[in-house]
C-alpha cells in the first residue's frame, strides 16, 4: 500500500475528526482490494473504482460517527447493521471501533459468504454475520429489542425502513438510517409508521463528504416505547404495504 492511494479517505476522515493510523488504513487497503476483486465474480456493489469505494462506501460508512457515540460503541454497545450489503456502514465502524459487538444482517448469500471471508482475512473479532431477513429477526426474542443501534443504508424507504430497524432496538436505544437528499420528505412520511412502532425522529443530521457534492443525512430516532406484538410483519410486508 502507498499512503498516497488512501489520501481521498484519509483526508475525508480528518474533515469528520478522525485519524486513521497505519493499521486502520492497512485494513481498509485489504478491504478495498477484497471487494474489488469478489466484484468482478460476484457483483457486490455497483461502485468499484478506488476513489469510489474509499469515499462512497468507507468514508461514508465512518460519517455514522456524527452521530454514534464513539466511546459507547468501544466499550461494547451493541449494534445491528441491517441489509449490509458488502458491509456497510457496519465493518468500516468495526474496524475503527474494535470494541464494538456488532451483527451483520443480509438476506442474499452471497454477499454473507463474502462478508465471513472479509472478516476472516481482516481478524476481526465480536462481529456476528446472520443471513435472514430483518422481519424474521425481529421477531426472534434473541434479537428483538435487544440492540444499543440499529443501522442501514440503502435499504429501504423510510416507513418500511421504520417497521426493519425499530423492533431490533431496545427502548432507551436508537435506529440510525443513511439517507440522501429526501430524506426531510421520507422522514414526514414515515411520521405516523415510526410513532406506531415506538419510535421518536430526534435528528435529521446534514453530514458533508470531502469529495462529495450531494448533502448526506443521519436520520436518528430514539426508541421510546416498546414496539407492539404484531410488528414486524412478515416477510414483505413492509415494503409492500409500508405503514
Ligand atoms: N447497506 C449496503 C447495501 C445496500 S443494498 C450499502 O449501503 O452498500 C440493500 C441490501 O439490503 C441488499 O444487499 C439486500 O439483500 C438487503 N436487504 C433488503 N431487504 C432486506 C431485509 N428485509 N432483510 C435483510 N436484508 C435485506
Amino acid at each position: 500500500m502507498r499512503t498516497g492511494d488512501m489520501e481521498p479517505l484519509v483526508a475525508g476522515a480528518r474533515e469528520l475528526g478522525l485519524v486513521l493510523g497505519e493499521r486502520t488504513l492497512a485494513a481498509f487497503d485489504l478491504y478495498r482490494r477484497e471487494l474489488a476483486d469478489w466484484n468482478t465474480r460476484f457483483n457486490l456493489t455497483a461502485i468499484t473504482d478506488r476513489e469510489g469505494i474509499l469515499v462512497r462506501h468507507f468514508l461514508d460508512s465512518l460519517s455514522c460517527l456524527r452521530a454514534l457515540p464513539r466511546r459507547e460503541l468501544s466499550a461494547g454497545a451493541r449494534v445491528i447493521d441491517l441489509g449490509t450489503g458488502a458491509g456497510f456502514p457496519g465493518l468500516p465502524l468495526k474496524i475503527i471501533c474494535p470494541g464494538m459487538r456488532l451483527t451483520l444482517l443480509e438476506a442474499t448469500h452471497k454477499k454473507v459468504v463474502f462478508l465471513r471471508h472479509l472478516i476472516g482475512l481482516l481478524g476481526l473479532k465480536g462481529v456476528v454475520v446472520i443471513h435472514g431477513r430483518a422481519e424474521t429477526l425481529g421477531r426472534d426474542p434473541a434479537h428483538r429489542e435487544r440492540y444499543d443501534w440499529a443501522l442501514a443504508r440503502a435499504v429501504a424507504e423510510m416507513p418500511t425502513l421504520a417497521e426493519y430497524l425499530l423492533p431490533l432496538v431496545r427502548v432507551g436505544g436508537a435506529a440510525l438510517a443513511q439517507k440522501g437528499d429526501r430524506a426531510a420528505a421520507e422522514v414526514h412520511a414515515a411520521d405516523r409508521a415510526i410513532t406506531t412502532l415506538g419510535g421518536r425522529v430526534r435528528q435529521l443530521l446534514p453530514v458533508h463528504l470531502r469529495g462529495l457534492a450531494e448533502t448526506r443525512y443521519l436520520v436518528i430516532v430514539d426508541k421510546v416505547a416498546a414496539t407492539p406484538e404484531k410488528y414486524p410483519r412478515r416477510p414483505g410486508i413492509p415494503s409492500k404495504r409500508p405503514l
